[in-house]
């Protein structure tokens, strides 16, 4: 009779635990459910490409200019993860040309994206953005690339970033620091070959100054005017000793720039001893 008892007891003690799982596990999905209801829907799609119109072009320097395009409505979002890029389309005298753009907005910036772009002499894609007007349109497709963010992810992100890579990493660290809820530390090593070619100097100085416990910008000219004191030269492993968070499997460093300084920073990283996982390439 006892041993009945105590069986009968247990099949309930299962049973409750059951219908608690079920609660706690139907109660997420409902959680997750609202979230993604509640979040505005993106203006992008992956697999077709969709025009944007240009709506004001500002001149930075000589070969940078900031687009400004419009969303459908005013309250729409481009809806790009962030540290993500879409694939922009253009066309030059050779045909149809596609490359990767980061915006340097977020979507808390609602009702329009703007790209930061540098243009090269040369460039395919650089001759369509130089040939652009206000009132045309830009053809896109998206979000494209692997960087996943999740608040807190890491304790601290270092950043190496090369002429044009800064767009990436600006954009990662704004939504960090714009998220009260986010306590992550930057440090970005920020190289280029002249004090004018360093981009969104600016907004960088901003974000420096508003976080000056928590957002670091160390820049590097290889042709530095007279007075400069930052870095000189190309960026050394010793500048990454000093500016980066040391190696340890809650930070992460953050690459992208042209090819040949990803493969010198990857080179100096593995030598730091930088384990894979601790670094990224955009
Ligand atoms: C993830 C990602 C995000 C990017 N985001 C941005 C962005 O926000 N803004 C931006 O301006 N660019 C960005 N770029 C770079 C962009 O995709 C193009 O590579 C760049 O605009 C040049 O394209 P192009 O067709 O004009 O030049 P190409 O026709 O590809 O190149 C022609 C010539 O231009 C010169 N050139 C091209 N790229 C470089 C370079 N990086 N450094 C030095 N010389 C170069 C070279 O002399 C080259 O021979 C990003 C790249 C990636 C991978």
């Amino acid at each position: 009779m006892r041993m009945e008892v105590l069986q009968s007891q247990r099949v309930e003690l299962m049973v409750g635990i059951a219908f608690a799982l079920v609660a706690v596990g139907a109660g997420t999905a409902y959680y997750f459910y609202l979230s993604n209801k509640n979040k505005p829907k993106g203006c992008l799609d992956p697999e077709n490409f969709k025009k944007f119109k240009l709506v004001k072009h500002t001149q930075l320097s000589h070969n940078v200019a900031k687009f400004r395009f419009d969303l459908p409505t005013p309250t729409s979002v481009l809806g790009l993860p962030i540290g993500q890029h879409m694939s922009c389309r253009g066309k030059d005298s050779q045909g149809d040309v596609i490359k990767p753009y980061t915006p340097t907005t977020l979507d808390s910036d609602v009702g329009y994206f703007e790209l930061v772009i540098k243009m090269y002499p040369q460039g395919r894609m650089s001759h369509h953005f130089r040939e652009m007007r206000e009132g045309d349109y830009l053809a896109m497709k998206g979000p494209k690339g692997r960087f996943k963010y999740q608040p807190g992810q890491v304790r601290a992100f270092g950043m190496l970033a090369g002429g044009t890579g800064i767009t990436p990493m600006f954009q990662v660290a704004r939504a960090i620091l714009e998220n009260p809820n986010d306590k992550t530390n930057i440090n970005l090593i920020y190289a280029n070959v002249t004090y004018e070619d360093i981009l969104l100097k600016e907004e960088l100085a901003n974000l420096a100054c508003s976080f000056p416990n928590r957002f670091n910008v160390y820049c590097v000219l290889n042709q530095p005017p007279e007075g400069w004191d930052g870095g000189v030269g190309f960026v050394s492993k010793e500048m990454i000793q000093a500016h980066c968070p040391a190696p340890a499997s809650d930070i992460q460093i953050l690459r992208c720039g042209p090819p040949p300084m990803n493969k010198a920073m990857a080179a100096h990283l593995e030598a730091l001893g930088y384990a894979s996982q601790m670094q990224f390439q955009f």
